[in-house]
Parts: C-alpha cells; sequence; structure tokens
C-alpha cells in the first residue's frame, strides 16, 4: 500500500532523520546538564585577619592550592583557607616532602620540617594532601610548612583525619566546601607527655586547641551568594592533646558554633556575607551526620 509518494521504506529513513534532527539540535541550549565541578577562589568567604603583607604576623599569603595568613611569631598560620571540590582532585601520589615556603620573605621566620623532629607532635596539615592531588605541584604545595602545625598525633591521625575525610565524602556527594583551619592558644601534648609550649628550640608554637569551619554547598556557580539559613555549616574546636579521642570521642562530639571560634580567635569568619545572613548561620551549632 502507497502513503502519497513514498514507498514505507522511505517512511522509515525519512521518519529516522527526522527524530535525528530534533534530537541533536534540541541538545544544544539543554538547561538540564548537570553542574561541573570548578577550582574557586579559597578565599571567597572573606579575609577573617584581614591579612596584609605588611603585617609579619598577620602576613597574608596566597598561592593557587590555598591562601594564609603567617603568624612570623609563632612560626605557624593564623589560618589556611581553601576550596574543595572534585576539580581539585587527582591521582597525583602523596608528596610527602615537607619543605620550607619559598614565599616566605628572607628576613622571615623560615621553619624548616626537621624543628618538627622528635618533638612528640605531626607535621599536620592544615589544607590535607588529600584535598590537592590534581598534579604533583599541587599535592607538592600542601607540604610547605606554612601550611603545617605541630599537631598531637591522635588529633592529626585519628579525629581530626575523621573530619577530613567526612568532608571528602561530602564532596564526592555532589558538594562543594570552603575550608578555614588553625590553631589557637598555647601549650599541646603530644606522645611526649606533659604540655608542651614551643618546638624547634622556641621557634614554632604548640596551639592549645585546633579549629576548622567548612561550609557545604551543592555544586553550582556564585557560591558566597546561595549561603542561606539552611546552608550546612559545620564548625569544630578541639584540644591539640592525644586525649582528643579518649572515651571514643569523635570530631563531631566537638562541634561549636562559628559564633564561638570567633570568639576564641578574635577573627570575622564568613565575612562576606550580609550581616543578617552573618548572624543567621554563625550561632547554630551543626547537628548532621559525621560520617
Ligand atoms: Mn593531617
Ligand atoms: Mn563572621
Amino acid at each position: 500500500m502507497k502513503f502519497l509518494f513514498y514507498q514505507k521504506s522511505q517512511l522509515r529513513i525519512i521518519f529516522w532523520v527526522m527524530l535525528a534532527f530534533v534530537t541533536l539540535t534540541g541538545c544544544k541550549d539543554d538547561p538540564i546538564l548537570p553542574p561541573s565541578a570548578t577550582r574557586d577562589n579559597n578565599l571567597a568567604f572573606g579575609n577573617p585577619s584581614r591579612a596584609t603583607t605588611a603585617d609579619m604576623n598577620n602576613y597574608l599569603l596566597s598561592r593557587s592550592q590555598y591562601t594564609l595568613s603567617y603568624n612570623n611569631a609563632k612560626g605557624i598560620a593564623n589560618w589556611v583557607s581553601w576550596h574543595l571540590s572534585t576539580a581539585w582532585k587527582g591521582s597525583a601520589p602523596r608528596s610527602n616532602s615537607f619543605r620550607t615556603d619559598p614565599l616566605l620573605p628572607a628576613n622571615f621566620n623560615i621553619v624548616s620540617s626537621s624543628r618538627y623532629t622528635n618533638s612528640g607532635f605531626d607535621r599536620g596539615h592544615m589544607c590535607p594532601s588529600d584535598d590537592r592531588d590534581s598534579t604533583t605541584d599541587d599535592n607538592q604545595a600542601t607540604f610547605y610548612m606554612t601550611n603545617i602545625i605541630p599537631q598531637a598525633p591522635n588529633n592529626n591521625q585519628i579525629t581530626w583525619k575523621a573530619l577530613e575525610d567526612y568532608c571528602r565524602a561530602l564532596m564526592y556527594q555532589g558538594n562543594e566546601l570552603y575550608i578555614i583551619a588553625g590553631g589557637y592558644g598555647q601549650g599541646g601534648t603530644g606522645d611526649l607527655g606533659g604540655v608542651t609550649q614551643t618546638i624547634g628550640n622556641g621557634t614554632v608554637s604548640v596551639p592549645q586547641r585546633v579549629w576548622k569551619i567548612a561550609v557545604v554547598l551543592p555544586i553550582g556557580a556564585n557560591d558566597p551568594s546561595r549561603v542561606s539559613t539552611t546552608t550546612r555549616i559545620i564548625a569544630v574546636d578541639m584540644p591539640n592533646t592525644n586525649a582528643v579521642n579518649a572515651a571514643n570521642k569523635k570530631w563531631g562530639d566537638y562541634r561549636v558554633s562559628v559564633d564561638d571560634l570567633e570568639a576564641a580567635t578574635g577573627f570575622d569568619f564568613l565575612s562576606v556575607l550580609p550581616a543578617s545572613i552573618q548572624s543567621g548561620v554563625e550561632g547554630r551549632v551543626d547537628t548532621g551526620p559525621t560520617q
């Protein structure tokens, strides 16, 4: 049987050609492509201590992998700030090569890895090695000693590490995170027992407490503008001692509010957010899952 002037086989071909045309042209501006992870500004949520290159104890040091404020008198950072998304991830091996930071001016207290040797404290990363393994250079950058603080081994290897792992788990669930971390106070307890004020012949201060803030957002653009009162913000404040994990304590047991950390450190976190948003999110203590 004939349909107009075409054979059945010709109609079948015309159908498939039209279907292909509609499908291909329809894809060109498809609005429901999933958003892809990008590398964003490590300091997008603000400079917590208004660090500048004019102040040796609040010295702004920026590299593509993270931004920090260096405290020359303490020999450690006041804080380190970085962005985490799968765009920073890859398969570069762990460098494990701790080294002096070449971005510090020559007249500074330039801490070498050997100052930590036999101190009873770990060389504890702020921006973790595993958050920066896209390239060899990215990973190596996390081993500059300005990104390292003397951290009690049980803190670094157990409680703190579990939070680092959890932040990457949130990343793999489709999120990007803005993380700020540091220490405050002086005097920690490492493998040698007692309370240690400084290591490296007095050149490196041992923090009494270690803290971290993580802002968790679904992958997207214009990140600070997407923060609302329902945005998950994890803040923790833990003792820099080997007893941190005693009585089966986990990182989740050390959750505090951002306001608590602002009071403890004197810094203003998330300062790019409008005051009304800051007051809405900084008083909360996270109650979400911990693994
Ligand atoms: Mn660590
Ligand atoms: Mn604030």
